[in-house]
């Protein structure tokens, strides 16, 4: 009879985060398959796992997955973790559960951590529909692709993002989406933990003057307006509104928001028409 491939999340950070299903499992199994054995062997050690341990990552995936196929057909029973949190999300997990589905091999997936769900929920935005879009590519012409493609998208945008790239991300999302409600989550369920809701306008002027550090999910509200409005924009109309407000002490990005509410405008077409008058 064949084994088990068993999926265990391990922490984001927390070690308290791990669940007893986890630990039990990766003490009851024959082989865990790790991303990365020097990271995983201070979890193990953590929590006094003794199970043999071998490497699973992303360059030595379509021989290594082989080779763990063949045990868990002779019957022996294997988990797979990564770094952190969920293996499968932005992590090595995906093929081998695909080939065990080929070869009629039990999966089981463990819940645990997972920084997407960690952010979403702590974000404020809407948790009903949301959309998981991982990273974005570090090639310019398929990043701005990723990001048209879903810029008129209603559901909330969750994306993950390393910190040397945040700055010129904040800007590419800028240009797709015009300013929108975010969340940027650090370092979450560690020490320096970090929840930020903003614009993307304002995180932008913030990482001007803040040196993005630490791990970092981005938590985007979904498309609003479409179709809120079936007549033509009134643009001068908004122009001396924005005026007025910006006169008011407002500053774009207030004014932006207060009138695309007033008048059920999408607030990116408000702020485009602010960042055309701003040129003046
Ligand atoms: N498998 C992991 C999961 O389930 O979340 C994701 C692994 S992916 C290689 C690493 C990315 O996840 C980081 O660049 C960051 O975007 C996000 N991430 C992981 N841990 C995080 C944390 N503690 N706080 C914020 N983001 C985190």
């Amino acid at each position: 009879m064949s084994g088990t491939l068993y999926l265990c999340p391990t922490p984001i950070g927390n070690l308290e985060d791990i669940t007893f299903r986890v630990i039990s499992t990766l003490k009851s199994v024959d082989l865990i398959a790790a991303e990365d054995t020097r990271h995983t062997i201070k979890l193990l050690n953590h929590f006094e796992i003794n199970t043999p341990l071998t490497s699973y990552y992303e360059h030595n995936k379509r021989h290594k997955g082989t080779l763990l196929l063949d045990r868990l057909l002779r019957g022996e029973n294997i988990a797979i973790v990564s770094d952190a949190g969920t293996p499968g999300i932005s992590d090595p997990g995906e093929d081998m559960v695909r080939l065990c589905v080929e070869n009629e091999i039990e999966v089981i997936a463990l819940p645990g951590a997972t920084a997407v769900t960690v952010a979403l929920t702590a974000s404020g935005l809407p948790t009903g529909r949301f959309a998981f879009e991982g990273f974005l590519t570090t090639n310019k012409k398929n990043r701005r692709a990723h990001l048209e493609g879903v810029k008129d998208d209603t559901r909330t945008l969750i994306f993950y993002e390393a910190p040397h790239k945040l700055k010129s991300t904040l800007a590419d999302m800028l240009e797709a989406f015009g300013d929108r409600d975010i969340v940027i989550a650090r370092e979450l369920t560690k020490k320096f933990e970090e929840v930020n809701r903003t614009t993307i306008t304002a995180a932008i002027e913030k990482y001007e003057e803040v040196t993005p550090k630490g791990e970092f999910v981005l938590v985007i509200e979904g498309f609003v307006g479409d179709g809120v409005l079936d007549v033509p924009i009134d643009q001068s109309r908004i122009e001396s509104e924005l005026k007025r407000l910006i006169e008011q002490g407002l500053s774009g990005n207030e004014a932006a928001k207060v009138i695309a509410k007033e008048y059920s405008l999408p607030k990116r077409e408000v702020y485009a028409i602010y960042l055309e008058i701003s040129k003046d």
